[in-house]
């Protein structure tokens, strides 16, 4: 008998289709399966249409039987079948989804069946693993049923069958086994009953399957006077429905216990601990899906590394179609973990393909506002989880800033917790901004190693006194993060060693001011006696007891040059231009004073050791160890 040949395009999409767009062949088993419960829908469907009842779900089972010695698999349902007209319609031109069209006939709106086709190219998926397929099928309501056969991209035949009842049955022979592929996996009762738990456990309809088991021969324990021996086993098989059914994100959120939530969590992404939150929603409009999420309580061990994946499990209408669908989250929520449902998403392809998907952008962009409004409302009626979520993933938050140049602040900046001075307990900007003083221009900020040091920091100091709130920032990139962001709610940030920290009245500034410029000689020998080291020495009113501090003029904090030179394969070193700053109300400087001109050789030593004073009260390494022990020597020495 003559073969038909594809449609010459149909032949180069197969081509195409076989070798590259499905990366995972695996894959086939879900598309056929999603078919058989299609075409379960369809029959579903029009018998409801036109009146009948009595069809159960129960009855409408799809059956996947493996045969080892033949090695085939056959996937058959009770299905609305297909006629010969149809199998070459729909079979024989790729990329021709009779689902699709069934839906658009039926005006369908989502939700009344939960069709998946409708790309037209699912079932080519069987050529991956299968070097023959044989499609038997008879169409509802009708009594003759017709074989399709194929061999893959060199045409099809449809020839007269026999079927008892409607519907179709798929048979898969497959491919020969070679070094390198093993095709038999696929008749493994274990491998098809763990493919058809990842990828159609939701399928509405029971998937059963034979499988075996093996069980005690009755009383073959005992012997024949009752006394015990070594049982016996013999192998029997079963019928088994593999798949669960109902997706649990689909169930109403008051049918599911929060102790099924978790175990699902548990089980489905391998936490070992219940999650802080889970947050099950529902949406229609621009775009129609179900989305289950959690936060976890802890980052995985390997959160912060490039190891981590992030991403959700994208189905469609209850079949998986990725994993770890990526674009799905915004890095800076890429502890988010869960899946989305819709049955807006072509079931599609290739992640070259989903990442073009318009629908996909728009479910992304709608769960970001959900992560969002969900992390505010646990910070607002649960802060001690909001806190434990903030310490394992605040710094992804901050990150996100910073990797955005400040572009993700919006969606972050009121999702941030710092330790304050007030009461060295972690406060939102909000709660900061609130408690502002009335006349308080800036949001003051210091950087260090550990709030115990920044307690003591000397620039503080007169903030303090003066009842201005500090934040205390001890992660790396939380200046970086600030200065992405420049301002909350209008409030500029600025760090306590900054110039001008706005608050010395007019008048202070004045004295300083005469001050700095009657010791104008002083501060110009101390500079140039520190040389290289300093950038400039300056008098300040920022202190109170200290005599000096540190501090850094233009872009680069001193904090800052801490962590890029931290940082691998930064060759030349970053250096913030440090400028030693003298306390004017301070004994000291009225010793300065005194020596200078005087004693121009006591005042160099003095300058060296007031730097490196400096230096140790910021936490950084002395420079010069011995220029300074020996300053001290001459000091020592009468
Ligand atoms: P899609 O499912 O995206 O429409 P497929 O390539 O998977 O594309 O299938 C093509 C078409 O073949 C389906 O739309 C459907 O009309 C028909 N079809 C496939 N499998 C079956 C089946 N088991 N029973 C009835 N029709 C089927
Ligand atoms: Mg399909």
């Amino acid at each position: 008998m003559a073969k038909k040949q594809f449609k010459a395009e149909s032949k180069r999409l197969l081509e195409l289709m076989i070798n590259s767009i499905y990366t995972n062949r695996e894959i086939f088993l879900r598309e056929l399966i999603s078919n058989a419960s299609d075409a379960t829908d369809k029959l579903y469907y029009n018998a409801l249409k036109a009146g009948q009842s009595g069809l159960s779900r129960e009855e409408l089972f799809i059956d996947i039987t493996a045969d080892r010695e033949a090695r085939t698999l056959t996937i058959s349902d009770h299905g609305c079948g297909m006629s010969k007209d149809e199998l070459e319609q729909n079979l024989g031109t790729i990329a021709k989804s009779g689902s699709l069209a069934f839906k658009k006939e039926n005006e369908l709106a989502e939700g009344d069946v939960d069709i998946i086709g409708q790309f037209g190219v699912g079932f080519y998926a069987a050529f991956m693993v299968a070097k023959h397929v044989t499609v038997v099928s008879r169409a509802a309501g009708s009594e003759e049923a017709w074989s399709w056969a194929s061999d893959g991209a060199d045409g099809y035949t449809v020839t007269a069958a026999e079927r008892a009842e409607a519907g179709t049955t798929i048979t898969l022979q497959l491919k020969d086994n070679t070094e390198n592929e093993n095709y038999d996996e696929f008749l493994q009762e274990y491998r098809l009953r763990s493919l058809i738990k990842k990828y159609s456990d939701y399928i509405r309809y029971p998937i059963k399957m034979e499988v075996s088991h093996s069980r005690m021969v009755e009383d073959s324990d005992k012997d024949a006077d009752g006394n015990e021996k070594a049982p016996e086993y013999e192998e029997y098989t079963e019928v088994e429905t593999l798949n669960s059914m109902v997706p649990i994100w689909k169930k109403n959120k008051k049918d599911v216990t929060e102790e099924e939530y978790n175990e699902f969590y548990k089980n489905k992404f391998g936490d070992y601990e219940n999650p802080l939150r889970v947050v099950s929603s529902s949406v229609e409009g621009a775009a129609t899906y179900h989305a289950l999420l959690f936060f976890p309580a802890r980052a995985p061990f390997n959160y912060y590394s490039r190891d981590y994946e992030k991403g959700l499990q994208l189905y469609s209408s209850g079949v998986l179609i990725m994993d770890k669908c990526a674009d799905l989250l915004p890095d800076y929520f890429s502890f988010v973990r869960g899946l989305v449902d819709s049955p807006d998403l072509s079931l599609n392809i290739s992640r070259e393909l989903l990442q073009h998907d318009r629908q996909l952008k728009v479910i992304a962009t709608s769960l970001e506002k959900k992560i969002k409004s969900e992390l505010l409302n646990l910070l607002k009626n649960d802060r001690e989880k909001y806190e434990q979520l903030f310490k394992a993933f605040g710094l992804q938050m901050k990150f996100g800033i910073y990797s955005t140049y400040g572009a993700a602040k919006d969606v972050l900046s009121e999702l941030l917790l710092y330790i304050t001075s007030a009461e060295q307990k972690l406060s939102t900007l909000d709660e900061y901004v609130d408690r502002m003083k009335e006349e308080q221009k800036y949001i003051y900020y210091a950087c260090g190693e550990s709030v115990a040091k920044l307690a003591v920091l000397p620039q503080n100091e007169r903030l303090k006194e003066q009842g201005y709130e500090v934040l205390y920032l001890t992660d790396d990139i939380d200046e970086f993060t600030l200065k992405a962001m420049r301002d909350y709610k209008g409030k500029e940030f600025r760090s306590t060693s900054d110039e001008d920290l706005g608050i010395d009245t007019e008048e202070e500034k004045e004295e300083i001011k005469k001050q700095a410029e009657e010791s104008k000689d002083l501060l110009g020998f101390l500079k140039e006696s520190l040389g290289e080291k300093v950038t400039d020495v300056v008098l300040t009113s920022r202190l109170k007891n200290c005599p000096v501090c540190l501090t850094a003029k233009g872009g680069i904090s001193l904090e800052m040059e801490k962590v890029l030179g931290a940082m691998p394969g930064t060759e030349e070193k970053v250096k913030a231009q440090r400028v030693l700053e003298i306390n004017a109300a301070h004994p000291v400087f009225e010793t300065l004073k005194a020596l200078y001109p005087a004693n121009e050789a006591k005042l160099k030593d003095y300058a060296e050791i007031l730097y490196t004073q400096a230096l140790l009260i910021e936490g950084m390494p002395v420079e010069d160890p011995v220029a300074y022990t020996s300053a001290v020597c001459n000091l020592m020495t009468l």
